[in-house]
């Protein structure tokens, strides 16, 4: 689908058929995550859905999507009724067409079951729930809240609810976890036979308090040999359970991947809105304002919310594709990337192609160019080296 040119002369990877929204509310900062989040501010929470509205209603008029994915922050932290009224907005703004996706973030001590119902009648088709741990200590080190028991209600009443996938996000690699603590948590995740697992290594982000804490001493990041190894138990895991794995950091089970993310991995187009939402449209990338009063300020006054703009040139594009297709396990096929980007693939690697091939870490099979099981744990070096 995401390759053909349809009746339109601009290719159709060059406009958005997927939106992310942004909801920035959390109830507490978690010590590793730096994202653009609000912690508390209820009183604004409305402000905000105005503000969302305003920004998306720049379109103009209603731009037919194939996919919502409202992530954050905590989505679920908005209630019943606000989420109902951002659902309104976007079905007004961005109806979903054909066999459509819609995507949610959401922690397990936020979502209940009235918030669940409410997006279950907007059509909701993915729950993607960070649970992260099922284990005190680990949860505790990263500052979440929540109990087992309310992960297991949530699932529960998505279950009830029919809404047809479950996604959870497990964290591995923390200071101090054994290579037996992480296989726990798959074993725990994988008994609640969810649709698709996120598995992602904890990083200590600069300036968040994790980070902080490892400055001082606090905390011992694990070594590299031992995050492998917990990523090669979470392969071995859960590909041994019938999980394909189909993208780095994700699992899933047949027909359950996400889709609204393999846009972002083909390097395709798509609309973003809120706060420090991106967006790429017509190989143009931009980032709204991380700042929530500016954003919320500005977008009200009708001025841009845009704090970020670059329009690519044709082989920064290039480089960018092949850097994202990498992270698939297909890697990038060489006529499709010359079809996306009109350059050939050898083009755009450097001398050290060979080179990585040569020590197990590329696959280079002459139709497509991908990461090795070795290289997987690697992709972001590999991917500074490739160029
Ligand atoms: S709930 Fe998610 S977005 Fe919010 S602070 Fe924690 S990790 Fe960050």
């Amino acid at each position: 689908m995401l390759f053909t040119l349809a009746n339109n002369p601009i290719p159709n990877w060059r406009l958005p058929e997927a939106a992310y929204i942004h909801i920035p509310f959390c109830a507490q900062h978690c010590g590793y995550c730096d994202f653009a989040i609000a912690i508390g501010k209820d009183a604004i929470r409305d402000n905000y859905l105005d503000a969302l509205e305003k920004e998306i209603s720049k379109l103009g008029r209603a731009h037919p999507v194939q996919s919502w994915f409202i992530g954050g922050g905590t989505p679920t932290e908005l209630n019943a009724i606000q989420l109902e009224r951002l659902c309104k907005i976007l079905k007004q703004w961005l109806p979903l067409t054909g066999e459509a996706e819609f995507s949610i973030e959401a922690n397990p001590d936020s979502t209940t079951e009235d918030k669940l119902a409410v997006l279950a009648n907007y059509g909701l088709t993915r729950l993607s729930l960070g649970v992260q741990s099922f284990q005190e200590p680990v949860l505790q080190l990263l500052d979440r809240k929540h109990k087992n028991p309310q992960v297991e209600r949530v699932i529960e009443d998505a279950r009830k609810l029919k809404i047809p996938s479950i996604s959870i996000d497990l964290i591995f690699g923390s200071a101090g976890q054994s290579l037996e603590s992480w296989k726990y948590d798959l074993t725990r995740g994988l008994a609640m036979q969810p649709d698709h697992f996120s598995t992602y290594g904890l990083t200590y982000e600069k300036g968040t308090p994790l980070w902080k804490r490892m400055n001082r001493g606090e905390i011992i990041p694990l070594e590299d040999t031992e995050e492998l190894a917990h990523y090669e138990a979470a392969i071995d895991t859960l590909e041994a359970q019938g999980m394909d794995h189909y993208e780095i950091s994700s699992f899933a089970k047949k027909g359950k991947r996400c889709w609204h993310n393999q846009v972002y991995w083909e390097n395709s187009a798509y609309y973003g809105f809120g706060m420090g939402a991106a967006r790429y449209v017509a190989g143009k990338r931009e980032v709204n304002t991380r700042d929530l009063d500016s954003y919320i300020q500005k977008s009200l006054s009708g001025q841009e919310t845009i704090f970020q703009s670059e329009q690519l040139e044709p082989r920064e594009e290039a480089v960018e594709t092949l850097g994202l297709n990498l992270r698939r396990m297909q890697g990038a096929n060489r006529e499709r990337f010359f079809m996306r980007t009109g350059f050939h693939l050898n083009e755009i690697t450097g001398p050290k192609k060979d080179y990585l091939v040569q020590q197990g870490l590329l696959k280079d099979d002459g139709e497509s160019l991908s990461l090795t099981r070795r290289g997987r744990h690697l992709a972001d070096w590999i991917v500074t080296k490739l160029f």
